[in-house]
């Protein structure tokens, strides 16, 4: 049985992953302002992966017999200066939710709750992949600069090509 604090710290991470989709759907509304497609397409599917991952520890805590207890959601930042600050934070919001999965896998170890940390295993792995997305497309438009149109719209085209896949343990997990 899924309890205490862990338990407490899986809710709220609920909540975080949702409000990482909402963010990057704000962000993707920037790129779609500037017409910048392919910004905008990156972004939604990163939103749409975030939702799902907020799903994986709503049906952890579900399969393992816990409540459900959605909290409230904030407003996103819905300004940005340039591509690059959008992706700058991007960044820095991934390493905070780095750090809220690092906190919850150190809960479930004192705990010794060995099926979350299983569970929580793939999403330390997800997140070296999240801050490593995120910091190459803003290392690039570092490089690029904001006011490189030609490069802009090329970088623009490269990430259209973006595709959803269902994240694994969704994918294999009963709905
Ligand atoms: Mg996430």
């Amino acid at each position: 049985m899924l309890s205490g604090h862990v338990l407490k710290l899986m809710n709220e991470q609920i909540a975080k992953e949702f409000y990482s989709g909402w963010l990057y759907l704000q962000m993707a509304a920037y790129f779609e302002s500037r017409n910048l497609k392919g910004f905008a397409h990156w972004l939604r599917i990163q939103s749409q992966e975030e939702a799902c991952h907020g799903m994986i520890f709503y049906n952890h805590i579900c399969e393992r017999g816990a409540e459900i207890k959605l909290g409230a959601g904030a407003a996103p930042p819905s300004s940005y200066k340039s591509a690059l600050d959008v992706f700058e934070k991007g960044l820095k919001h991934e390493y905070t939710v780095t750090a809220s999965v690092n906190n919850i896998m150190d809960a479930a170890v004192k705990a010794k709750d060995f099926a979350s940390q299983s569970m929580l295993k793939w999403f330390v792995d997800e997140q070296v992949e999240e801050e490593a997305n995120f910091d190459e497309i803003r290392s690039k438009l570092e490089l690029l600069g904001d006011k490189n149109g030609e490069g802009l719209l090329m970088f623009d085209k490269e990430l259209s090509a973006r595709v959803f896949a269902l994240p694994a343990p969704l994918a294999t997990a009963a709905p």
